[in-house]
């Protein structure tokens, strides 16, 4: 929220917006591989920090986990996303990563560990069909999602 700070030259107290927030929640999966949207989530923390315009940036940080922006009006973008996913990198494939999730390691890296969305009149510049996801690639697991709020 903002920072209640002392005006001058009278002595009314003005409030004004912290330029950047930062702040998490975490997430519990359910699936090895699962897309969770957390576009309301994202507005809701938006719409708390009372900031009108700037940056909502989005942080995954974990090495098997992802965040993307797609479809999620028709609940089988994410699915067929996931499928496509599999094929093209194969839970098995004589990899050499000795903890067995090398898979997970390069669809989390293909994704990326961040999304940065627009913030505008306080609300989250995103097209009619796009949702924010967090994307899990080695669970079921506890994960945590960092956001970073900017204001400007
Ligand atoms: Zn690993």
């Amino acid at each position: 929220m903002g920072t209640k700070v002392k005006g001058s030259p009278d002595t009314e107290y003005r409030y004004f917006l912290k330029e950047e927030e930062m702040t998490s929640f975490t997430l519990r999966t359910t699936a090895r591989c699962e897309m969770i949207d957390i576009t309301e989530r994202l507005a809701a923390l938006v719409k708390e920090s009372g900031i009108r315009n700037g940056n909502c940036l989005v942080f995954v940080p974990h090495t098997t986990a992802a965040v993307t922006i797609n479809e999620n009006a028709d609940p089988d973008v994410p699915r067929v996303i996931l499928a496509v996913l599999d094929r093209i990198v194969p839970l098995a494939d004589r990899y050499r990563h000795a903890e067995g999730n090398a898979a997970a390691h390069i669809k989390a890296s293909l994704f990326g560990a961040s999304q940065t969305v627009f913030i505008e009149s306080g609300r989250l510049v995103l097209g009619t069909w796009q949702a924010v996801f967090f994307c899990e690639f080695d669970g079921p697991r506890t994960r945590r999602v960092q956001v970073g709020l900017t204001a400007g």
